[in-house]
């Protein structure tokens, strides 16, 4: 198995690890990912901050949210607000997929009705 490249360091937001300490957010732990993306084996370390919010979170989910919310480790604290945020991220995405496609629609019976009095 190859060592990963961040040892020492939060694979997720990059602060220093500390010992195992229950207490400490900034505690080493192992986040059992694929992991292969960060250069990593079978585990990353991460902190244990990260760990408690990234919790049953799907990578591309957690993935986006770190790349969205600079200093996460600071402004959340549990892995419930984490997935109310990615939830409320998917359903606005579904909304504005689903205006989309209504505007697309409404063009084409523009469309179709332009064609239907040309004729
Ligand atoms: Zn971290």
């Amino acid at each position: 198995m190859k060592r990963p490249r961040h040892q020492g360091y939060c694979c997720y937001c990059k602060r220093q690890l500390t010992p195992a300490e229950p207490e400490r957010s900034t505690s080493l732990t192992r986040d059992h990912v694929n992991a292969v993306c960060l250069g990593g084996g079978r585990w990353v370390p991460c902190c244990r901050k990260c760990n408690m919010l990234k919790g049953d979170l799907g990578t591309a989910d957690w993935f986006w949210f770190i790349d969205t919310h600079p200093r996460w480790w600071k402004r959340f604290d549990t892995n419930e607000q984490v997935k109310r945020v990615v939830r409320e991220f998917r359903f606005a995405q579904a909304m504005a997929r689903k205006a989309q496609l209504e505007r697309e629609e409404a063009i084409a019976e523009a469309r179709a009705r332009r064609a239907g009095r040309a004729a």
